[in-house]
């Protein structure tokens, strides 16, 4: 299994034992569960409180609905044209740019040494690093580079397993995003980060599976059991614009004669309105994400007064670099994992 070639402890998702090989499945020895082995891909999630159910990853495709971009592959002629269209205009790139996850996993690597182990919280079929590397992506869709099927309210991995890991779009599909971080905190080595990036102000996407929105200063709370870093802007106000314009161009009316050249119109204009992210900067309270890079915190949490003192202090001002690497923070204790 690619988790443990990587190096990986799989645990069950209901009480964190240790899960034992057998015949396309993996078993807890603490609680008898079973969890079934689908095309190689471990589905550890818990039957009895996730909203995923372990039998839709058996008998058909799991969880579809991070399929951006795929409907392309299913349609055919006009559609399949249009969908290509939605991918190429839904990817242009906002002019404010923030660091990714790429670059946070270079900043990781020259900071510390050893190379460090990652653990990426929904990766959407994206795959993060190379080869070879200690990264371990979940997901709760089957899709290219997705090691595990996972619920990030009990993630199936040992305690301080963990120096990265990288939660991008992810928490305002969760039902209880504090819960997940704290997940995060618990498979995060002391003094590991964590990087996130999650939508403030962008309509619902996903249907049902979009629960939450965050204020940066919310942003900031949910990760109270983290020191500060870096965070910032992750997506501005000319980029709120966008997704304002098509959501009142579809409001327009029902007719399905009207979607198509609405839903055109507002992709046409997105990549326009995105420029507007760079120019106008001074919107942080009005940005259509955030982003946060924490380092794990050990004791109390930071206070809620600290909280609002350190709003004033500077993340309106912030659009948010990463650290030089000339200061390295204190060395990362023990590398391995405690038992
Ligand atoms: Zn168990």
């Amino acid at each position: 299994m690619t988790a443990r070639r990587l190096g990986f402890t799989l645990t069950c998702p209901r009480d964190g034992a240790p899960l034992t090989e057998g015949q396309a499945a993996l078993h807890c020895g603490h609680c008898a569960a079973r969890y079934p082995v689908v095309n190689g891909v471990p589905v550890l999630i818990d039957d009895a409180s996730s909203v995923f159910a372990v039998a839709d990853y058996v008998d058909s495709e799991g969880y579809a609905g991070p399929s951006y971009g795929r409907e392309a592959d299913g349609a055919s002629g006009p559609r399949r044209l249009y969908h290509r269209l939605a991918r190429w205009l839904g990817d242009a790139p906002s002019s404010l740019r923030h660091p990714d996850a790429t670059e946070v996993l270079a900043w990781i690597k020259a900071q510390e040494p050893p190379p460090p182990r990652v653990l990426v919280v929904g990766s959407g079929g994206l795959s993060l690093g190379r080869e070879g590397e200690r990264i371990l992506q979940t997901d709760v869709a089957f899709g290219p580079g997705v090691h595990v099927i996972a619920d990030a309210h009990d993630l199936p991995f040992e305690d301080a397993a963990f120096d990265l890991v990288v939660v991008v779009a992810v928490l305002e599909h969760v039902a209880d995003p504090q819960r997940c971080v704290a997940e995060i905190h618990r498979v995060l080595a002391p003094r590991g980060h964590v990087y996130a990036v999650t939508p403030f102000l962008q309509p619902v996407h996903m249907g049902a599976h979009d629960f939450t929105r965050f204020t940066p200063i919310g942003h900031r709370r949910l990760f109270r059991h983290f020191d500060e870093v870096a965070a910032g802007v992750a997506l501005g106000v000319g980029s709120v614009l966008a997704y304002t314009f098509s959501a009142a161009l579809l409001s327009v009316s029902q007719a399905r004669a009207w979607r198509l050249p609405a839903r055109l119109l507002g992709l046409l204009a997105a990549p326009v309105l995105r420029q507007l992210d760079g120019v106008l900067r001074h919107g942080a309270d009005a940005a259509g994400g955030c982003w946060f890079l924490g380092q794990r915190r050990e004791g109390a949490p930071i206070t809620d007064r600290e909280l609002v003192q350190s709003y004033h202090a500077g993340f309106r001002q912030e659009q948010g670099r990463l650290p030089p690497l000339a200061e390295p923070g204190p060395p990362r204790a023990a590398s391995s994992a405690p038992a």
